[in-house]
């Protein structure tokens, strides 16, 4: 008999010559059950999703109630659709009084196309300014603003007026002038291998982007829900951005985006031309009521707090020769080795003990750590046991 992996590469189309292979049956909490009952503790999250853990409670009963009532009913912005409304509400409660309008779509590339849009027409200006090694996602538009050439080189031509600037660098900030329509960042940069930025670039960025009267996109995709240990990462740094970006752990699981700005900014959106940007199944009810169940669950439960300090328990354990540093801020993490084979083999011999890590698109030699918020003191220390164990057999 055919079996599910000669399937899965027969049928499914693939996006590299050696995927993972793990086979899951099902989730729960922080792990994850392959085809033949062994557990994992999944360090990696989805990438980034399972903030809340997989299958939380409140979600399931959430989603199941919204399937008694109604899914698909028309495109986005036509219907009143009540998931969609009290999610918006529930989200903008808890953002700075700016962002107060909620555009919902179904991924965050999609969310990326938006804003650049939403910022080309707000401006009436057409220069985007980007970072070197960032990710916004994979279409076009997104692409066009990843700072990573090797990905982007078969693809061209892509949008033009796009320029880079090194993330953390304040002298680059000269580049964003009175023709940048927007400069769109990842507050903490993912797949560059987990990049943190100081609190005075932060500000001085800020500050650039108002004086120009440039956009400022903060994409928080990976960042956002408590991640790195504030609800939005943009808390830490004191200031807040004309456009916010979510997806990933905004769904609960579920797959949604959404890009947030002021009413005002947003408005353009409505006339000439109308519709300025359409989705079908964009803040789909299903997803919108998991969403909302997810949100309310961070807060209900306290998820964010103890965030920062779990992190620092990660960062004291994972001590080892062979570990060049431990970068990141709360529970995104990535641990720095050498070559991109020794974090294959570690990711190996992680996942025959039962952890899953990964890598990074644009920082192949280091390790991606981002754990559900919900793992305890004990499974933080059997995991980094582990890791350390994997890391001896280099
Ligand atoms: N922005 C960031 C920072 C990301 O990490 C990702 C995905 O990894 C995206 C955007 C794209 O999101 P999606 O895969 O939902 O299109």
């Amino acid at each position: 008999m055919i079996s599910h992996k000669q399937l899965f590469l027969l049928n499914n189309a693939q996006t590299s010559n050696n995927p993972n292979f793990l086979e899951v049956d099902h989730a729960e909490g922080l792990y994850l059950y392959d085809i033949k009952g062994k557990s994992y503790m999944d360090l990696v999250s989805g990438f980034a999703v399972s903030n809340i853990g997989h299958r939380h409670p409140k979600v399931i009963e959430a989603i199941k109630a919204q399937l008694d009532k109604y899914m698909h009913l028309t495109v986005y912005g036509e219907f009143v659709q009540s998931p969609m409304v009290k999610f918006a509400e529930k989200l903008i409660s808890v953002l700075p009084e700016q962002l107060n309008n909620v555009y919902f779509v179904n991924s965050g590339t999609e969310a990326t196309e938006g804003a650049l849009k939403l910022s080309k027409r707000f401006t009436g200006r057409s220069g985007i300014i980007a970072c070197h090694h960032s990710y916004h996602g994979s279409t076009h538009g997104a692409l066009s603003v990843m700072g990573n050439e090797a990905y982007k080189q078969a693809y061209r031509p892509l949008l033009p007026d796009v320029g880079f600037i090194s993330f953390g660098k304040e002298e680059d900030l000269e580049n964003i002038t009175a023709d940048t329509a927007c400069v769109i960042m990842e507050t903490v940069q993912g797949e560059a291998g987990i990049r943190v930025p100081s609190l005075a670039y932060m500000q001085k960025l800020r500050q650039r982007c108002t004086e120009m009267g440039a956009l400022l996109i903060l994409d928080e995709i990976q960042a956002a829900f408590g991640r790195t240990g504030t609800l939005f990462a943009f808390e830490d740094y004191g200031i807040v951005p004309d456009i916010l970006l979510l997806a990933k752990a905004l769904g609960g699981g579920m797959p949604i985006g959404a890009f947030v700005a002021n009413r005002e900014v947003m408005g353009v959106l409505k006339e000439n031309p109308i519709l300025g940007h359409i989705t079908t199944f964009g803040g789909h009810p299903v997803s919108s009521v998991a969403g909302l169940a997810s949100l309310t669950a961070i807060l209900e439960e306290n998820l964010v707090a103890g965030v920062k300090e779990k992190g620092e328990l990660f960062r004291s354990l994972l001590v080892h020769p062979m570990i060049r540093e431990v970068r990141g801020k709360g529970l995104m993490m990535s641990i720095q080795l050498d070559t991109f084979e020794q974090v294959e083999k570690v990711s190996q011999l992680c996942a025959a003990d039962g952890v899953v890590i990964d890598w990074f698109l644009h920082c192949e030699n280091a390790l991606r750590i981002a754990p559900p918020l919900i793992i305890t003191e004990e499974e933080i220390r059997t995991a980094t046991g582990v890791i350390l164990k994997a890391l001896d057999k280099l």
